[in-house]
């Protein structure tokens, strides 16, 4: 990631806790026991800095990591040392095999043409490269559908190659309870039968946090690694990782009838003191979490107290109700955006999305630190 633009130090600040990404994949790797523990760290390790998240789960013990793209597969190489394996979940790209082996990327190969592509890859090379074969058992995305498997063993065996692993991916894994996780469950061991010997690998977060059934020789967390929710109506066991703080501008008095903000959808019942934060959407702080009248929004917390956002959020700033604070905010005085008082989470709930977005589109005008954090003495 290119440094943020403005990095003077007066706006806000987004901070990364190595350590608490660290405990998080040693947590779940207890849990995958008898499995191997991947980390999941596409999309800029969720929001959290790619090479530094991919540095800090290796220092935890991973050594299997999935990245999306080729050029994230590149920026974690460049990362880690030489005995890091990194898979690639989008599969292979068109005409980019020579890529993936030039960095030791391996292919997560979901389709005929994927696979054909590398097999001459393989034959070009006169070597085995490693891939893992991704079979789409019910989420209908990528993946070999089920009656192309014998077609994708003719394929392999005319060769004799041998996949470094099999994988398929759940779609209703936040939801335990759901059906479709048993069938895919079913669908997969069917699949494993066809390759005995090689590993298997089904779970993402909630899959490995839900059902032990699930974890076979790899498990892939993604969510989990960086503090958010995996699995729905659950209380989370994992970490915070990420604090997101911005400065109050200026405080501001208005009277009872007064609105606030763009459309002037929020009118004040009370006569109200005002900070005005600046964060805004284009920071990621998403436009859903607005106010109004009949619709309650979120809050950020100044001094530890929770104090709702009023109106609507703006591109770089918000409103939100200091009334009730023993003393008004100074300006410059952080507010926290997202921390220990209100989660990803808290805010996704609000916003009708998941932690997943509200993690991914943290890419704003702020300064991104790392720090290490001791582990709690609880
Ligand atoms: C993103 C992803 C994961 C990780 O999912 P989380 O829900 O974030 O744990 C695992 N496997 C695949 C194929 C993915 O695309």
């Amino acid at each position: 990631m290119a440094a943020p633009a403005i990095a003077t130090g007066y706006g806000g600040r987004l901070t990364v806790d190595l350590g608490a990404l660290k405990r998080n994949w040693q947590a779940l790797d207890k849990v995958s026991r008898g499995a191997l523990t991947g980390a999941v760290v596409k999309a800029d390790a969720y929001g959290t800095g790619i090479a530094q998240a991919s540095r800090a789960f290796y220092e935890a013990g991973a050594r299997f990591f999935f990245a999306a793209t080729p050029d994230e597969g590149i920026a974690v190489r460049a990362a880690l040392p030489e005995d890091s394996h990194i898979f690639i979940l989008s599969g292979l790209y068109p005409g980019s095999a020579p890529l993936y082996v030039g960095e030791r990327l391996m292919p997560c190969l979901a389709s005929i043409p994927m696979l054909e592509e590398w097999l001459q890859a393989c034959a070009a090379s006169n070597q085995a490269l490693p891939a893992a074969l991704h079979f789409d058992t019910g989420i209908n995305r990528l993946g070999f559908r089920l009656n192309e498997t014998s077609i994708v063993k003719r394929l392999i065996d005319s060769i004799g190659y041998a996949p470094q692993m099999i994988m398929s991916h759940l779609a209703c894994a936040d939801t335990p309870a759901h059906e479709k996780n048993r069938t895919q469950l079913a669908l997969f061991t069917s699949v494993m039968a066809q390759f005995p010997g090689i590993p298997a690998s089904l779970s993402n977060s909630a899959g490995l946090m839900s059902n032990r059934d699930n974890h076979f020789q790899m498990v892939r967390p993604g969510i989990a690694l960086y503090g958010g929710r995996a699995v729905a109506g659950r209380r989370n066991p994992m970490a915070p990782v990420v604090t997101l703080e911005a400065p109050v501008l200026m405080t501001k008095d208005v009277k009872t009838g007064e609105t606030v903000g763009y459309g002037a959808l929020q009118t004040m019942s009370r006569d109200s003191r005002l900070a005005i934060v600046a964060i805004g959407y284009a920071d990621g702080f998403f436009r859903s979490l607005s106010s109004s009248n009949n619709h309650r929004g979120t809050h950020v917390a100044i001094n530890g107290q929770p104090c709702p956002v009023v109106g609507r959020v703006s591109m770089d700033m918000i409103g939100v109700d200091v009334t009730d604070l023993p003393r008004p905010p100074a300006p410059g005085e952080m507010a926290e955006i997202i921390g220990k008082q209100i989660t990803i989470d808290d805010h996704a709930d609000i916003a009708n999305t998941i932690g997943y977005e509200v993690l991914t589109s943290l890419k704003g005008r702020y300064s991104r630190n790392y720090m290490e954090s001791a582990a709690p003495t609880a």
